[in-house]
């Protein structure tokens, strides 16, 4: 597991059940106001629509009502108008006929009650009560209603048309009462008034007569005053529920009469009206509804919970790995990269998604090589699962190993949608590698080194010896030919016999200078302290350049010293100075010797330099040979490394050792318009050092 992950997994947890406690949901406060408000509103509207649905049954029953009314109003009415064409029958020139005629009337019609023909000066002439019932002013003098009966006349006469009186109460002999109302038709003949005829119609009768056989049950029908006080009533009203009340007009000529229709009805139920009831089914189905839909809503956020949470895992996750994660769609296009992509290659989310073919993170000139082979690897997916090293490049343009671990990307749906990588950066890995495989080749260079120097010390030790003996001959040798010389006094001297102790000096000067290299390399490889002395920098250039020469007539080189004459004296061990710089002429004449190049110079220089406040004396060998490509620089100062067949690579690292332990520095650099320089520092000084 990786460990960013292990730390961020207890707080990732207590975030996540800080957040949802495990088994509760709770609505923002926000969320229930809606909710409260939405649940209001509905009651409030289903309250309204029953209320709205119970007064439209209430109304509908009042409407019923009017219109049963306002047609009883009507055949009353009508039944009063026809009825005034039957008085113009009456003959009132025969009083016999007339009386027949009237009483056939009244029989006919119950409710009118008395007919009286009366002169132009209203004064009663003939009269017939209703057959077969009691007069109905048989108690009370008809004078009582004279004055009405006059005034309906005479508005009668006035506007040529039969008019009806206001209505009277008449006490009958039974004692109860009956409300009379009187109609005047006044008679002409050739447009001479001759008198008029009255008709006494009971409002009681009018009402049992005509339009009370149409009464319902429980209905009660009357003509009241404009006041409301009842003047005559049919019907029984009926017991419990709401009285309905309606109060059409009759408008007779005349006298205008006011009708009113009660009935008593039960209250209309919430539930069996119809469309109370259809409404109330609407809203308990919208409740029903309305609870499922909360229900919908509470799992709805559970499920967004449950994939809140697994969205916060996975963040947590991804920002906690170490490991980049990249996906691509099957066109190879990049569709996702995780922040620790983005770490490692130093570009953002945005870059790296872009649409194209250009990868931000492939080093331009493998570009083409990466392509190909994505398509190789997706080409053959089975090569996929093992991983592959590749090379990527950060924005800043270095470049990093890493190891890529490619998968199929499988949806949902089992569909092959691209592929997933999980990319490791392996700088560390190689560098660690790196370490450990020079350490190796550096143990191997010391062992061998150990090795050469016990060489070099048993072979000082061996060669001492016959080097000794060399010299002794040589100085034997010497003195012989001296001895030799000294004999033969005066002879012609010898060109041979000098040439023949020249050479042998030589040899004897040689032998000595093999021993003292032998004896310094030997110091060198024991490490005991070198004898430093200070030596003047144009003895240490001499004392090398015979062998200097020699080697430069054999390959073909011009040599070029170039000795500053304020060049301070140096503080060394002169021989393994001399080997260095021996050692570095040696190798800039076979880099030049390797080249065509017609033109070979060697140029020694000393010049004095000063570096920390110290004078130094820089020694320099330059060439025109070859020079030293990249390769070559970084391994050169490395023991046994060579590119020559002889070679054994070892001068150079002797060398860098030499000045070092002196305290001075030697590096090298391209010489233009070719070839190389090695320069050396040594320290300048006076006089001999104690040893
Ligand atoms: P060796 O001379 O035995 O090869 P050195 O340590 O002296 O060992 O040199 C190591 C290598 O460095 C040589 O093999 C050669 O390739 C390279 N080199 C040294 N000096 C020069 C130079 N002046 N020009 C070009 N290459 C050089």
């Amino acid at each position: 597991m990786n460990p960013g992950l292990g730390k961020a997994w207890p707080s990732l947890r207590l975030a996540l059940s800080n957040r949802w406690p495990r088994g509760q949901i709770s609505l923002p406060r926000g969320r229930w106001l809606l909710w409260s408000a939405l649940v209001t509103l509905l009651a409030g509207l289903l309250g309204l629509l029953i209320f709205l649905a119970h007064r439209y049954e209430v109304s509908a029953l009042q409407s019923r009502l009017d219109a049963q009314a306002n047609d009883l109003a009507a055949s009353v009415h009508d039944s009063l108008m026809r009825n005034l064409r039957l008085f113009g029958a009456l003959n009132p020139e025969q009083p016999t006929v007339w009386a027949s005629q009237a009483t056939d009337l009244l029989l006919q019609r119950p409710e009118m009650v008395r007919i009286e023909w009366r002169g132009e000066q209203m004064q009663l002439r003939l009269s017939q009560d209703a057959p077969g019932r009691s007069a109905p002013f048989g108690r009370l003098a008809r004078a009582h209603s004279e004055a009405d009966v006059k005034l309906s006349c005479s508005a009668a006469l006035r506007f040529g048309t039969p008019t009806f009186s206001s209505s009277y109460f008449v006490l009958q002999e039974d004692g109860r009462g009956m409300e009379l109302m009187d109609l005047c038709i006044p008679r002409k003949e050739a447009g001479v008034l001759t008198g008029y005829t009255v008709v006494s119609y009971s409002l009681g009768e009018i009402l049992a007569r005509g339009p009370g056989a149409r009464l319902a049950q429980g209905q009660s029908l009357a003509f009241t005053d404009p006041d409301g006080t009842r003047l005559a009533i049919h019907g029984q009203l009926g017991e419990g529920g709401r009285q309905y009340t309606s109060r059409p007009l009759v408008d007779l000529p005349g006298n205008t009469l006011v009708l009113r229709l009660d009935t008593m009805q039960e209250r209309p139920t919430l539930l069996p009206q119809p469309l109370t009831a259809l409404v109330a089914a609407l809203a308990a189905a919208l409740s029903a509804v309305l609870t499922l839909l909360v229900r919908d809503m509470r799992r709805r956020q559970q499920v967004e919970q449950e994939l809140a949470d697994a969205l916060a895992f996975r963040k947590a996750m991804e920002n906690s790995l170490s490991t980049g994660l990249r996906a691509r769609d099957l066109q190879g296009q990049i569709t996702y990269v995780n922040p620790a992509f983005c770490r490692m290659v130093g570009f953002e989310a945005g870059e790296l998604l872009l649409p194209g073919d250009a990868v931000p993170y492939w080093p331009p000139e493998l570009a083409p090589t990466y392509k190909a082979r994505q398509q190789d690897r997706y080409n053959n997916t089975a090569a996929l699962r093992g991983g592959h090293e590749s090379l990527f490049m950060r924005s800043d343009g270095t470049r990093f190993p890493v190891l890529i671990m490619e998968a199929p990307l499988i949806n949902a749906q089992g569909k092959h949608t691209g592929w997933m990588s999980a990319v490791l950066d392996i700088s560390e890995q190689k560098r660690a590698e790196e370490l450990s495989r020079a350490s190796q080749e550096r143990l191997q260079a010391a062992a061998r080194l150990a090795m050469v120097g016990e060489m070099a010390s048993l072979l000082s030790h061996e060669l001492n010896q016959p080097l000794a003996a060399i010299a002794s001959y040589a100085n034997g040798s010497i003195n012989l030919l001296q001895d030799d010389q000294g004999r033969q006094a005066g002879a012609a001297p010898d060109h041979l016999h000098s040439d023949l102790l020249e050479a042998l000096r030589r040899i004897g000067g040689q032998a000595e200078r093999a021993g003292r290299v032998i004896r310094s390399v030997h110091d060198f490889v024991r490490r005991r302290d070198q004898r430093r002395e200070s030596v003047p920098a144009r003895d240490l250039v001499e004392a090398i350049m015979p062998l200097l020469a020699l080697q430069a007539r054999k390959l073909d080189v011009q040599l070029r010293i170039d000795l500053r004459a304020d060049a301070p004296p140096v503080v060394c061990d002169r021989t393994m100075v001399e080997q260095v710089l021996l050692n570095l002429a040696r190798n800039a004449m076979q880099a030049m010797q390797q080249d065509c190049e017609p033109l070979r110079e060697l140029d020694l220089q000393v010049r004095p330099s000063s570096l920390n406040g110290r004078v130094w004396v820089e020694f320099s060998v330059s060439d025109v040979g070859h020079g030293i490509n990249d390769e070559v620089a970084r391994q050169l100062f490395t023991p046994f490394f060579t590119t020559k067949e002889e070679g054994m690579g070892l001068g150079l690292s002797l060398c860098r050792t030499v000045v070092e332990q002196h305290g001075g520095a030697l590096h090298f650099q391209p010489r233009q318009p070719r070839g190389t320089t090695f320069k050396f520092t040594l320290p300048a000084g006076t006089g001999r050092l104690p040893p």
